[in-house]
């Protein structure tokens, strides 16, 4: 039986109050702290312009300081044209992103492969490249631009399943080393040979084949569902 703890009275056992003195009761197997916390301390996560504006602290203060540093060492050629531009390519990757969540994909996109161009446009004036980047580096970009386009065009029509994706992640890649033998090959040769591409390529088929298998055979789609939890 319990009883109050100020008056000393007996009380019933699910009483909230003394009776006689109207105390309140205590009900140490309810009212007991616990000695852990129950529920796990939140932590407010960063908000993305705050991060964003640190990256670009970060990238903005490496580029300045290098761009001093190349005033003293070596004036004559300008080696900080390159940290500049892979701080500011590396800007449009991360930063842009964080900035601009509602941006279409391709224009996301556009953005990616046009912050690489000006990067290796940039290499090739520090190195008196412009023969090779009009001619080989624009050309190779074009067609990675292409392949990037139309894979996420391809993956964002549809909800594709992950066996899809994969396989149509790897025709993607056979396609972009074909054509990066034939810009090599036609800049180096002026014909076009393929050796190592069509190694790649029959790679590619290798694998995409038995994905396609596993993905019409229900019993092998849900084994592969099991074994790597997709
Ligand atoms: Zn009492």
């Amino acid at each position: 039986m319990p009883y109050c703890v100020n008056c000393g009275v007996e009380m019933n056992p699910g009483a909230q109050a003394c009776p006689l003195c109207q105390t309140p009761a205590w009900h140490p197997e309810q009212d007991e702290p616990s000695y852990f916390p129950t529920t796990p301390a939140q932590v407010t996560p960063a908000s993305k312009r705050a991060l964003a504006a640190l990256l670009s602290s970060m990238l903005g203060s490496v580029s300045l300081c290098c761009g001093l540093l190349n005033l003293v060492l070596k004036p004559g050629h300008p080696w900080s044209l390159y940290v500049i531009g892979a701080a500011l390519m590396l800007w449009v990757w991360f930063v842009l992103p964080l900035l601009s969540r509602r941006l279409p994909i391709f224009f996301r996109l556009s953005a990616d492969v046009a912050a690489v161009g000006v990067y290796v446009y940039l290499i090739s004036l520090g190195t008196d490249g412009q023969e090779w980047f009009f001619h080989l580096a624009l050309p190779i970009l074009g067609i990675l631009c292409a392949d990037v386009f139309l894979l996420s065009f391809l993956l964002q029509g549809h909800r594709r399943s992950m066996l899809s994706s994969m396989a149509l992640t790897i025709a993607a890649i056979g396609l972009f080393v074909l054509g990066l033998e034939f810009c090599i090959d036609r800049y180096l040769h002026s014909l076009w040979h393929p050796t190592w591409s069509l190694v790649v390529a029959v790679a590619c088929i290798a694998l995409i084949v038995p994905l396609r298998i596993v993905r019409r055979v229900p019993s092998l789609r849900e084994e592969a569902r099991r074994r790597f939890h997709m």
